[in-house]
């Protein structure tokens, strides 16, 4: 029933304004205000009243308490529908999460029920100019002031869904330095800082945060991204959550959060691409097979020819890998509430190794996926006339922020991987040869049991390489080729997720039970994993083999881009 309402709401008022909201992008009016589509207010509004914004919190807050997979589908459907609209109110959703986790009794209060009600927009302020990627230059500076609260000075850039018409007050959750506080990521502290202060009467007193522009994109065009600037007037209030110096690692908990949820805002926009470019693919006309000879013979639907029926498979190999990783990812989340001891940090560390790898693997696939769908509709596809396009543009994003794939790549090698003398790959590896060994139960799907196995020796085989470089001490070495590495494991782990799937389609086969499904969705699945295995696996192979490469030096790589 839930997620049937989902597709209402997104058929009803996300849907219909795709384009038009891209068209109608967001846009700054030179006085600190950013107009946008006038249907976004009915949009947050909607999603607020039907509980798309609180839904996974508590009864108390006002929450509904969904498992994250049931409130996650309902957001696939939304993305898919149209992500730019979707990212204003998950954003609240996020940023109130961080308040209720980390915030005192009075800031819950004061923020929380506004922000789930829609009415406020909450965002996450932690780029600057010069810290992007690199958190450890921040400069936006706080001091204390007399009342206990602090004054705040500093500009924030790319910061999403900053200042906008559908909603009238602002919480930015931002990262500064509490003046004296040590160098580094150590050294931030978490504030909230609301564009207006609400008074006890109700009323709203603005603060000192202004916004001084929006960045044009080349998608996600309706959703704005500001840049902000605090204290312009020396007079910017901010309120510190939890402790001072604790701000990253309090951030950190939304990170996580959000990198999965740009995990499945990737795999969300290319399945809409994918769809598109199947339903194009059943109705085009054009050419013959190569077996027909007779030039009078009517022109067959493109979706008959062998290497469209490559594409649309490698996008469907794609895309339900990645929602299934996604899935597995909100499975492990909604598990963590009600595990305890070693099952909760299991839990735990799976999450851990599988948040970079979800985020990266959707985004930077999910992207080859949709130019795939752009290349399924031929030259229509690069018009503006077909959604597929838009979805490119969209999906380009995904790698980008919430830490670029550069980024994921090196948290996955440089910490992920060695967190716990290994414990989480250790568990990973684990949890996946539970899978093969069901897997290996049925004879048809024997090989594939037995090509994910040969997978798991070489991440094995390739991970004590590198981990014997950084104990050597040769740390740039051994993670300039972080992100071939996460190539090679993604490719693991997205076979992992095909081979399960299977497993349970060929269970259902072979029981002939389809009261969930037709035979038809299961077979595809079996197929899918086929294909996935047949046409995708063989890449890790290349990145094992290009990590192993003796003749590799880092020093050797800057020269020759240089030259
Ligand atoms: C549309 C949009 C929305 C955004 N929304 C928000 C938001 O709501 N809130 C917010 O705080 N931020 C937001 N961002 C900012 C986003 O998170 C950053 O753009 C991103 O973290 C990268 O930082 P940067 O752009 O400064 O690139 P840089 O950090 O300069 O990186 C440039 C390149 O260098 C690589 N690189 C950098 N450092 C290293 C390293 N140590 N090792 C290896 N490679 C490295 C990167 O991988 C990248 O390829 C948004 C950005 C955009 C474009």
């Amino acid at each position: 029933m839930i997620v049937e309402s989902a597709k209402l709401l997104a058929d009803r008022h996300m849907a219909p304004y795709f384009k038009e909201m891209d068209e109608k992008k967001a846009e700054y009016d030179g006085h600190g205000g950013v107009k946008t589509h006038p249907q976004l207010k009915i949009i947050i509004h909607e999603a607020a009243q039907q509980g798309w914004i609180s839904g996974a919190s508590s009864f108390e807050l006002g929450g509904l308490q969904l498992p994250m997979m049931i409130f996650n589908s309902g957001q696939h459907i939304f993305q898919a529908a149209n992500n730019g609209c979707q990212g204003y109110f998950s954003l609240t959703t996020g940023s109130a999460a961080l308040i209720t986790s980390f915030g005192n009794h009075q800031q819950i209060e004061m923020f929380v029920p506004k922000m789930f009600g829609g009415e406020w927009q909450g965002t996450m302020a932690l780029t600057e100019p010069q810290a992007g990627s690199s958190l450890t230059d921040i400069t936006t500076s706080a001091s204390l002031r007399e009342d206990g609260m602090y004054s705040i000075t500093g500009q924030k850039i790319f910061i999403s869904g900053g200042q906008h018409e559908a909603c009238n007050n602002f919480v930015h959750l931002t990262l500064a330095r509490i003046k004296g506080a040590p160098a580094g990521v150590k050294g931030i502290s978490l504030f909230i800082i609301p564009k207006f202060w609400p008074q006890a009467d109700g009323s709203l007193v603005a603060n000192d945060v202004f916004c001084a522009g929006d960045f044009q994109k080349m998608g996600q065009r309706g959703y704005c991204t500001t840049h902000l600037v605090f204290g312009e007037q020396n007079n910017c209030k901010g309120w510190l959550v939890g402790e001072p110096n604790k701000g990253l690692t309090y951030m950190f908990q939304m990170m996580n959060e959000a990198r999965i949820s740009v995990g499945l805002s990737a795999a969300s926009v290319a399945m809409a691409a994918y769809q598109a470019s199947l339903q194009y693919a059943s109705e085009r006309p054009q050419g013959r097979l190569a077996s027909e000879k007779d030039p009078l013979k009517p022109p067959t639907l493109i979706i008959n020819h062998p290497d469209v029926q490559r594409m649309l498979l490698t996008q469907k190999a794609i895309v339900e890998g990645a929602l299934s990783l996604v899935m597995e990812c909100n499975r492990l989340t909604d598990n963590m509430h009600v595990a305890e001891g070693e099952e909760k940090h299991t839990n735990w560390l799976l999450l851990e190794i599988l948040t970079p790898i979800v985020k990266t693997y959707a985004a930077e696939q999910g992207s080859r996926s949709a130019a795939l769908a752009i290349q399924t509709l031929g030259g229509y596809g690069f018009t503006m006339d077909f959604p597929v396009q838009q979805h490119y543009r969209d999906l380009k994003i995904m790698s980008l922020y919430e830490g670029t794939t550069g980024i994921q790549s090196l948290d996955l090698l440089g910490r992920k991987v060695t967190m716990e003398k290994g414990k989480a790959l250790t568990e990973l590896i684990r949890t996946i040869e539970d899978c093969i060994r069901q897997a290996d139960t049925y004879g048809s799907l024997q090989p594939f049991a037995k090509a994910l196995k040969v997978e798991l020796e070489r991440v094995q085989a390739v991970t004590s390489h590198l981990t014997a470089l950084m104990g050597s001490g040769d740390i740039d070495r051994s993670l300039a080729d972080a992100a071939v590495y996460m190539e090679l494991l993604s490719y693991g782990v997205i076979g992992w997720q095909w081979l399960k799937q299977a497993t349970v389609a060929y269970t259902q086969l072979q029981s002939s039970n389809f009261t969930n499904q037709t035979r038809e969705f299961y077979e595809g699945k079996v197929h899918t994993m086929k294909f996935f295995f047949r046409y995708e696996l063989p890449h890790a192979e290349a990145c094992a083999k290009t990590i192993l490469n003796p003749e590799f030096l880092t020093n050797l790589r800057k020269r020759e881009v240089l030259a």
